[in-house]
């Protein structure tokens, strides 16, 4: 099993080593990772700088590892067309410090890098932590994303899709379970902070909390916060086929 592994909050994240020391135990292993945190990146590209490659020492017994002045999607692609000798088996994303569920599944650069593999018909994981201190363990949501993808691999499942595992952040024994989620639904109420620089300028920064919208237990972020890792089904085809058949007939004559 050969398997490449990015994420987008930097080659140094905690949980980026986590998830390779389990998936060591799985496949050959090769980390492309952005030099710095990129979150929130989604699939953007660098088009109008170089990108620079460095060749890393990592914590982890894996095969290679790259160090790239890049997004996210940028890391995936370079590893799938150039660092890679050849294509992998699976494409794993993680552990992104943060949830990445409902809504925010667009902006995630961890979700995006995964859709790369997606995007070549390469069976493609996320794994993201429901907490935002990058202080806390990382190792048990990576045994259980170890659980989901050995079994998403056995059962031979669609390629072509990204399997986004979200774990809650709890102790391992009160983790009640995996279970198959769709997107839920979040309102954010968005603010921007109002602040001073030392010069008196203004400038802003992006803040807001997540309300449920949709507490239907069938919901990602439901799950997590009931205490299920949650495994959510995606594919890269944003057509909504309901709405081509009933527009079919309002466009007939246009
Ligand atoms: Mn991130």
């Amino acid at each position: 099993m050969r398997i490449l592994l990015c994420n987008d909050d930097g080659i140094y994240a905690p949980g980026l080593t986590a998830l390779a020391k389990e998936l060591c135990c799985f496949g050959q292993v090769t980390v492309v990772a952005p030099d710095a945190e990129r979150s929130a990146a989604s699939n953007s590209l660098t088009l109008a700088h170089p990108l620079r490659v460095r060749e890393v020492s990592f914590p982890a017994p894996v095969e290679k590892a790259f160090a790239i002045s890049g997004t996210p999607a940028d890391c995936a692609k370079m590893g799938l067309s150039t660092l890679l000798d050849e294509k992998p088996d699976l494409v794993v994303s993680g552990i992104n410090c943060g949830p990445n569920m409902c809504v925010d599944i667009f902006y995630s650069g961890t979700v995006a890098a995964a859709f790369e593999g997606a995007f070549r018909g390469i069976r493609s994981v996320s794994v993201s932590l429901d907490t935002y201190s990058s202080k806390e363990d990382f190792s048990t949501a990576a045994r259980w994303a170890l659980r989901c993808i050995r079994l998403l691999v056995e059962k031979n499942v669609e390629p072509a899709r990204v399997y986004n595992i979200n774990v809650p952040c709890i102790p391992d024994s009160e983790i009640k379970g995996i279970k198959l989620t769709r997107t839920g639904k979040i309102d954010y109420r968005e603010e921007y902070d109002h602040r001073r620089d030392p010069y008196g300028r203004s400038y802003y920064w992006i803040k807001g909390s997540p309300e449920i919208v949709d507490s239907s237990a069938e919901c990602d972020i439901v799950a997590v916060k009931a205490g299920y890792v949650s495994v959510t089904p995606l594919q890269p085809d944003l057509t909504d086929f309901a709405s081509l058949n009933s527009l079919a007939e309002h466009f007939a004559k246009a």
